[in-house]
């Protein structure tokens, strides 16, 4: 299977994208924010977790996600045994540790073969993500946390980003 990344701010239109370019290209489209939500509204072990990170706008500990991230891409193969199984990866890897967790967990099993950035002011992003805010019932899009997303994302997500850029992974 071969897999894209797809990175940006938060609001910078990551899911909105990619479902577009799963609905003109075909490919499955995995969001490791949804995914981490469903995890949290389930009653596992990790639920708890996964809620206090993401309303702090923090990075979720890479076990968990890669767990979610590699199960999911299992369920697609398990159905479709397809070798040349395209997989649109949206808001991961979002740090450092983020891509040495995939590697240790993936590694092999995937080949990166393009890393998506949406480059977006952040004016724009606060106030999508504030209109998104009035029906998205998610409990990040608030200026509290919003502002503590910006701050994850310049301090932990643009340094993989430039990292992935020169194609050191
Ligand atoms: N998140 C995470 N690891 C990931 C993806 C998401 O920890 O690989 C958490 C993080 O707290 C983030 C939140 O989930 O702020 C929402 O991520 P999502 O990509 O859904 O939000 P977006 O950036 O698209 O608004
Ligand atoms: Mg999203």
């Amino acid at each position: 299977p071969r897999v894209i990344f797809i990175l940006g701010g938060p609001g910078s239109g990551k899911g909105t994208q990619s479902e577009k370019l799963v609905k003109r290209f075909g490919a499955t489209h995995l969001s490791a924010g949804d995914l981490l939500r469903a995890e949290q509204a389930t009653d596992s072990s990790d639920s708890q977790l996964i809620k206090s990170y993401i309303a702090e706008g923090k990075i979720v500990p890479v076990e968990i996600t890669c767990r979610l991230l590699n199960r999911a891409m299992q369920e697609v193969a398990a159905k479709s045994p397809d070798r040349s199984q395209v997989f649109l990866i949206d808001g991961f890897p979002r740090n450092i540790e983020n891509l040495r967790g995939w590697e240790e967990v993936v590694g092999e099993k995937a080949v990166i073969s393009l890393v998506l950035f949406f480059d977006c002011p952040e004016e724009v992003m606060q106030q999508r993500l504030l209109e998104r805010g009035k029906t998205s019932g998610r409990a990040d899009d608030n200026i509290v946390s919003i502002k503590k997303r910006f701050v994850t994302f310049k301090e932990e997500t643009i340094p993989v980003v430039q990292q992935l850029e020169v194609g050191r992974f």
